[in-house]
């Protein structure tokens, strides 16, 4: 039998050369499935089933209200249906199942969000200054959009595009990474099993320059909204530019963790290590850059390598494990090369640095590592590592602390520890990221804007602005008592009279 997972103006099909992809377990080896492997022509029927539904009007014109009735319906069922879809993510991305469980809930948390948000657009009156005029704001659904998801968090990364896209009208083709297809798959049936019209949700599967690069390329895609690496983020900019679509990008990070000596040590500690190592690092807002402030830099740092080497790596099923794998064989070739350069730059190795062994070997493990006497400039502090990798910089007082802060040409997210609270403001005033944490590190809010400054991305997810990325704004004037402006002279009248 024919694997048929993807899904095209509304059916489940094959790849139009019968290509597949083996999908295997990066915990250990374990065969999850076979899915089909997209081919550009298999994008271009997902764009053109896209565009006949978009234009057809029939989600588009779907009363907003009713639009947000259908995100909660599916926030909903995807609450009663979490277990399968959290045993898939755990499968294609080997991360523990209480992690892929927090994703569910936090997946059907944005639904509702943008649920309820979306059913409250009404446009906007302006006040022309003219009692004859009626001047309203309509929001009107950008289109047919492109949504390229990476395998880190696939499902949530997936979801910040398709709820709003979804609530403000548009259809859409997502491309997850592939090397995680297994829950965009079921959302195409969670989706389709709510009544959603044919064609308004698309799924193409396969490699990024394949069925990823006509997404952004396409005249008949209206935007392009990626996350995933700098590198792919600015082909994606370059190739849309050709079609002057709109361009949504969520990029990496290198955030600074700044830890003043007055801060709560015990909670400064613990949540450095969940910033660092938390799914293995492999987190965009991971807590990359230790900054300590000199007087308790020693102590701090003693304890952080105690600490980290104490964590348990295993597979998702293991109760005590504490993180899990790296997503495949080349990435952690990339963690392994990345720290090993830094060790050649100057750095030192406080613990770490080694892959997992015994059961280990089946997987993908790299065991938690802090690097510290990290030379400035060095790669290990320019570049995202994705893996469980800290580096460890020391500093003296808040105008040192936002000076290292800022030196990266990322602008992600990073966090402040002190128990004072104004230099706490002070610190996240100056720091030029999308998140700033006070006291804490990684919580997020669907109703909070997510996004980054400098090369960490354009535009902004979750939040009114997240929904907003969604949609196009058109300016009704109308004038309701119309009259001559005689700005040209009406000659001919004259000249005839
Ligand atoms: P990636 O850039 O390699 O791939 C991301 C997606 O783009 C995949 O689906 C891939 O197939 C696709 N792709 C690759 N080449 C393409 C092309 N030419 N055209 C169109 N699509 C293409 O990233 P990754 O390794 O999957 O994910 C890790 C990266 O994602 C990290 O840099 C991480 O920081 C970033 N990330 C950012 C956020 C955020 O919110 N800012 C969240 C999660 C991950």
């Amino acid at each position: 039998m024919s694997t048929a997972t993807l899904f095209i103006g509304g059916a489940w099909v094959p790849s139009s050369d019968g290509g597949t992809r083996a999908i295997h377990c990066p915990a250990d080896g374990g065969f999850v499935g076979d899915v089909s492997e997209g081919t550009r022509e298999d994008a271009e029927r997902a764009i053109a089933a896209a565009r006949k539904s978009f234009d057809s009007g029939e989600w588009a014109s779907v009363p907003a209200p009713q639009r947000g009735d259908f995100l909660l319906r599916v926030a909903a069922e995807l609450r009663v249906r979490k277990d399968e879809f959290a045993q898939a993510e755990t499968l294609d991305t080997g991360k523990r199942l209480v992690e892929s469980e927090i994703d569910m809930d936090d997946i059907a948390d944005c639904f509702a969000y943008f649920g309820k948000l979306a059913g409250q657009d009404a446009g906007r009156m302006v006040d022309a200054g003219n009692n004859s005029v009626v001047s309203r704001i309509a929001y009107e659904p950008v289109g047919v959009c492109g949504l390229i998801s990476p395998w880190n968090y696939p499902l949530l990364q997936s979801a910040w595009k398709i709820a709003p896209a979804l609530g403000a009208g548009c259809s859409f083709i997502l491309k997850p990474s592939e090397l995680t297809p297994h829950t965009s798959i079921l959302m195409m049936d969670l989706l389709d099993s709510l009544g959603l019209p044919k064609g308004v949700a698309n799924l193409v599967l396969g490699a990024g320059a394949v069925v990823g690069a006509p997404l952004s390329e396409h005249p008949d895609v209206d935007m392009v909204s990626f996350t995933g690496g700098l590198e792919t983020g600015k082909r994606i900019a370059a190739a849309a530019s050709g079609t002057i679509k709109k361009v949504a990008l969520e990029l990496g990070g290198k955030n600074p963790n700044i830890v003043f000596a007055d801060a709560d040590f015990d909670a400064a500690l613990d949540n450095a290590l969940n910033a660092a190592f938390v799914h293995s690092g492999q987190v965009c807002s991971a807590g990359a850059r230790l900054l300590v402030e000199e007087p308790i830099a020693e102590r701090f740092v003693d304890e952080l390598v105690r600490r980290a080497r104490e964590i348990r790596l295993g597979g998702p099923f293991d109760e005590k494990a504490e993180t899990g794998p790296l997503i495949s064989a080349a990435h952690r070739d990339k963690v392994t090369a990345y720290v090993q350069k830094g060790l050649e730059e100057g750095a030192r190795l406080r613990c770490g640095g080694t892959w997992g062994e015994g059961e280990l070997e089946k997987g993908f493990y790299y065991t938690p590592t802090v690097l510290d006497q990290v030379t400035r400039g060095s790669s290990v502090l320019v570049d995202e590592a994705f893996g469980p990798v800290v580096t460890v910089e020391t500093f003296n007082g808040e105008d040192e602390a936002v000076e290292l802060g800022n030196d990266t040409q990322y602008g992600l997210a990073g966090a402040v520890w002190s128990q004072d609270a104004g230099k706490g403001q002070r610190v996240a005033a100056r720091l030029r990221h999308g998140t700033i944490w006070i006291n804490d590190f990684h919580p997020y809010l669907p109703q909070a804007e997510w996004g980054g400054f400098g090369h960490s991305g354009m535009g902004r997810e979750l939040g009114p602005t997240g929904f907003a990325e969604y949609q196009e704004a058109k300016h009704i004037y109308h004038n309701i008592d119309p009259a001559v402006t005689g700005w040209f002279e009406a000659r001919v009248q004259e000249e005839s009279a």
